[in-house]
């Protein structure tokens, strides 16, 4: 059930689809381009597909 990222067709990391399972783009995309996730955790006082993928964070 892997995804691919719908600008770059690379995969999305597990622990992101995980995170945010309604996302088409991958982290990358997600940050040039604009998160595709529609915004419902305002209190975290970030955006949340910056915010998820901080805390899912494996890459260096
Ligand atoms: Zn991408």
């Amino acid at each position: 059930m892997r995804r691919r990222c719908e600008i770059c067709g690379k995969l999305i990391p597990k622990e992101r689809a995980e995170a945010l399972p309604e996302t088409k783009r991958c982290i990358e995309c997600a940050r040039s381009r604009g998160t595709d996730v529609s915004a419902k955790r305002t209190d975290v006082g970030m955006d949340p597909d910056t915010y998820k993928d901080l805390l899912g964070a494996v890459r260096s």
